[in-house]
Order: structure tokens, then C-alpha cells, then sequence
């Protein structure tokens, strides 16, 4: 649906002219002539209407469109909320599931006594990347498909379903043998063939909020893997780029209510990686549950001094089982359950 409002003066020839060019695109347009100016309603499927061309028209003063520019995604066409299987658990509506796991799998050891450790805490996934979007070429980059398998190791000991990054469309076949959640992290939110690709897998997609993204960037994000035919999508605010610089980003909490209300998809946070500092994880944790997260994504290492990536921002074991004890009494208040 758009909105076509003409400048004051146009004349009644231009004003036909531009409907019937709209008609001539399949577009429904009703004219409405006030005084002094006159506004054109169009109705249908207006997505092949560019507003930019309708504003080189010497006639025309404004170009709104009334509807969001997702449909798949959009709330108003699926009003009851998606809740994404994963295995024997879920995410979505009256649960909160918690993911948890080390910033990146470093060695057997290191992922099957994480895995193991926040299994009894209570975590529902594990998660552990594989291949890492590094800063720096000279970072570690991560044990690549080495990393898959040990996670696969860890998910053998544990049960847990496993949550690790995908980087490239190279990969998407040894995702989809291996992973059960194909996470696409925030710099890669507007890598469209790869979300044109993982649209074309099975396994559910964790879509994180890109560095700079509006909530409808972020949601036509999402609208690509669901266009693609894959409708397990799984939305994660990871904090954003302000002018803040005392957190590694800023934890946009606002994100919550309003993605719900556009979109039926699940939304969880990301703590971790939103403040930087494994101090502020849990009131950012309580704050998300508390405003209405489905979920939550929190970074664990058995060491964090020592960990190759994120340690700062990592939980011991020790300290992510506290925090599932304080998160509980938030699930409680908010009605609903800490899902298994
Ligand atoms: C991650 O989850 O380890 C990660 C790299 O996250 P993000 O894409 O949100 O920075
Ligand atoms: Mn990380």
C-alpha cells in the first residue's frame, strides 16, 4: 500500500497520467481531489513501485508507503508467534531458552567440559564457533571444520544441539550434516547470497542484529531466509554501535517489544557480546528476560584468562550457574518456563 500525494498545483492530465501508469502496473488506485491538492491511494502488490522514479515526476510532492516492506516476517499476516524447534527443545512464546557455550571451540577438552558444565546448569544448547569473524587476519580464525566435529563430540556426551556460525555459502552443506542452529553473526547480516543460501537449508537460522542495523534492515534480513523457503528464523540482539564506548556495544532493549510487534519470529539477546565484560552479563540478562526475550545467548569458558577469543566477556562455569539460578526467579515472574 502507498501514497502518492501531488504537488498543489498538478494539473488533472498529470494526475491520470500517473494513475493510469500504476494500473498499467497491476496497482489498484483510487484519486482522491481536495482542495488544493490531490492524493493517489494505491492498493495491492506495490513492491515494483520504485519511489524514487515517482518522485522525478514534476508533479508529484510526497511518496509514503503504509506497509512494511516484509510480508513473511510481518506480524500482521501471521499474527500467532513462530516457535523454532530444535530437536527435544524450542525457542519462542512461553519459554525461555538459554544457549551456552565458548565464544570459539578451542580443543575436545575445552568444548565437552563447557558443554558438560552448563548441561547440568541447566542450558538447553550449546554453542561454539568454528569459523570466527575475526577483527584481525592474525587472530585466531578458529579449528574451522576440526571445531564442527568437536562439537559434535560434545553434543554426543551431552545431548545438547549445537550453535555455531556460518561464515560462507561454501559451507552450507557441511551445516546442514553437522549443526542443528546455522548462526549468521552480526557482520554478516547483510551478506545476502548467504542468507539467499541458508534460506535453502532445513536447519533453523540464529539471525544476529548486524553493528548499524535498523530493526526493518534487520527484519528484511530475516525476510530473505524465509523467502528462500526455510522458516525457522531466530532473531538475536547483540548490542549495536553507539557513541558509548565504555561497553563493547550498546544493548538495545528496545529491540525486544518492537521486533515482537513487527514480526511473530522469536527474539533472544545476546549479553555478552552487547556489553563486553563478563561482569555486566547478568543484569543484561535479567533485563532481557524481563522485557520479554524468548531466549538468551551467554558466552561460557572454563578459562576465561586463557580463552582464544572473548574471554573478557566469558562467564566461568562457576558463574553462568549462578546466573541460572538468579534467571529463574525472572522466568518465574515473567510466567514462564525455563526451557529444557
Ligand atoms: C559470536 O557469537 O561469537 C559472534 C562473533 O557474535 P557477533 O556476530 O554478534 O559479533
Ligand atoms: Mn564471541
Amino acid at each position: 500500500m502507498m501514497v502518492v500525494v501531488m504537488k498543489p498545483g498538478a494539473q488533472r492530465r498529470e494526475i491520470e497520467a500517473l494513475a493510469n501508469q500504476f494500473k498499467d502496473m497491476g496497482v489498484d488506485v483510487g484519486v482522491t481531489n481536495g482542495v488544493g491538492c490531490s492524493i493517489l491511494g494505491l492498493v495491492g502488490d506495490t513492491s515494483q513501485v520504485d519511489m524514487g522514479k515517482i518522485m522525478l515526476n514534476p508533479a508529484v510532492d510526497r511518496v509514503m508507503r503504509v506497509q512494511e516492506p516484509y510480508k513473511k516476517a510481518n506480524r500482521k499476516f501471521h499474527p500467532e508467534p513462530t516457535v523454532v524447534k530444535v530437536g527435544p527443545t524450542q525457542v519462542g512464546e512461553g519459554g525461555v531458552t538459554v544457549i551456552a557455550g565458548p565464544c570459539s571451540v578451542e580443543s575436545e577438552n575445552q568444548i565437552v567440559d563447557v558443554a558438560q558444565a552448563v548441561k547440568k546448569s541447566g542450558a538447553a544448547m550449546l554453542r561454539g564457533g568454528a569459523f570466527k569473524p575475526r577483527t584481525s587476519p592474525y587472530s585466531f580464525q578458529g579449528l574451522e571444520a576440526e571445531g564442527l566435529d568437536l562439537l559434535l563430540e560434545a553434543k554426543a556426551k551431552t545431548g545438547l544441539p549445537i550453535v555455531s556460525e556460518i561464515m560462507s555459502p561454501k559451507f552450507c552443506e557441511v551445516f546442514e550434516e553437522k549443526v542443528d542452529v546455522v548462526q549468521i553473526g552480526a557482520r554478516n547480516m547483510q551478506n545476502f547470497d548467504l542468507l539467499k543460501e541458508v534460506g535453502r537449508m532445513s536447519k533453523p537460522v540464529l539471525l544476529k542484529r548486524g553493528l548499524a542495523s535498523s530493526y526493518e534492515e534487520w527484519i528484511m534480513s530475516a525476510e530473505y531466509i524465509l523467502a528462500g523457503g526455510n522458516q525457522n528464523v531466530i532473531l538475536c540482539e547483540r548490542g549495536i554501535r553507539t557513541f558509548e564506548t565504555y561497553t563493547r556495544n550498546t544493548l538495545d532493549i528496545s529491540a525486544i517489544p518492537a521486533i515482537k510487534r513487527m514480526s511473530h519470529l522469536p527474539v533472544i539477546v545476546d549479553p555478552s557480546h552487547a556489553s563486553g565484560a563478563s561482569w555486566m552479563v547478568e543484569p543484561l540478562a535479567m533485563a532481557a528476560i524481563a522485557a520479554g526475550a524468548d531466549g538468551i545467548l551467554i558466552e561460557v569458558h572454563n578459562d576465561p584468562p586463557h580463552a582464544r577469543c572473548d574471554g573478557q566477556q566469558s562467564l566461568t562455569p562457576v558463574q553462568f550457574d549462578a546466573l541460572m539460578k538468579k534467571i529463574g526467579g525472572m522466568v518465574d515472574l515473567m510466567g514462564k518456563e525455563l526451557v529444557k
